[in-house]
């Protein structure tokens, strides 16, 4: 598209969302002026609660970074926070069928997941770890892909450590995975020996360790990847409003100040 083109379309925009007038939730009617949202007046967050510290329960409430920045998010835009906790396999589905309007779950971009659902801009690092018993013959994340390997490894289903060690392990013939439900549970089995590591994002993973006695985590890291909200390909409006305040809490810090009160730099 030549450039004047685009210019005119998006000053058109502006034109066109500056004579709606109201700002969102303050229409008269209710109705939002900009987008549309699953719950009226509502940002609906489907999330997965057992992945501490950006989504766990404490007593009945979701807290958590991820929890934080939807609720900046919502205020935001003028909506009121709903938190609707479910597998984190179900997460992606909720969103495409526009049950939910965002999924905040410490969830990786992956082109896989890219096809699915749009992922807004990133807001946090993430990186698999592997986590072993205090007494392991696994020394190093290399010690599972040498010649011979054949672990039993641990994964929460279908989040990255699940795809990431389900090719390199599983498919090359070096050891077999264990899919769970929760990372907890993964954790629960490395811990009375049915798995012989554990392979999870490293945030919950100081959090398991923390709990669970006797295990560790390797010093060499698996891989490095970025968090983003996962939002609906067919609601552009809404993915702009939100991906533009999330942009605006990155820039002014508030993410960050989110991030390190649940997270202690070391
Ligand atoms: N970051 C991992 C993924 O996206 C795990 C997320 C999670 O378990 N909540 O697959």
């Amino acid at each position: 598209m030549k450039k004047w083109i685009a210019l005119l379309l998006v000053s058109a925009m502006v034109l066109s969302v500056a004579a709606c007038g109201s700002a969102p939730g303050e229409s008269s009617k209710g109705e939002d002026a900009r987008f549309t949202t699953a719950v009226e007046g509502k940002l609906t967050m489907a999330t997965n609660a057992t992945f501490p510290p950006y989504e766990y329960l404490e007593g009945n409430e979701i807290t958590g970074i991820d929890a934080e920045i939807a609720a900046a998010i919502a205020e935001k835009l003028g909506l009121e926070l709903q938190i609707d906790d479910m597998e984190f396999d179900s997460i992606t589905e909720a969103i495409k069928s526009g049950k939910a309007d965002i999924g905040l779950a410490g969830m990786t971009v992956t082109p896989d997941r890219q096809e699915e659902v749009d992922f807004t801009v990133s807001y946090a690092t993430g990186v698999q770890v592997v986590i072993v018993t205090q007494d392991s013959a696994i020394a190093s994340v290399d010690d599972l892909f040498a010649e011979g390997a054949s672990h039993v490894v641990g994964v929460q289903r279908n989040t990255t450590g699940d795809i990431y060690t389900t090719d390199d392990i599983e498919k090359e013939g070096l050891g077999t995975i264990d899919r769970y439900g929760k990372g907890a549970e993964a954790v629960q089995a490395l811990k009375t020996g049915k798995v012989d590591c554990v392979v999870i994002d490293n945030e919950p993973a100081k959090a398991f360790v923390a709990e669970v006695e006797g295990l560790k985590i390797l010093e060499t890291e698996y891989v490095t990847e970025d968090y983003a909200a996962a939002m609906s390909k067919d609601n552009k409006a809404l993915y702009d409003a939100v991906n533009a305040a999330l942009e605006e809490l990155i820039a002014d810090g508030t993410v960050k100040g989110i991030v390190d009160k649940y997270i202690t730099a070391e």
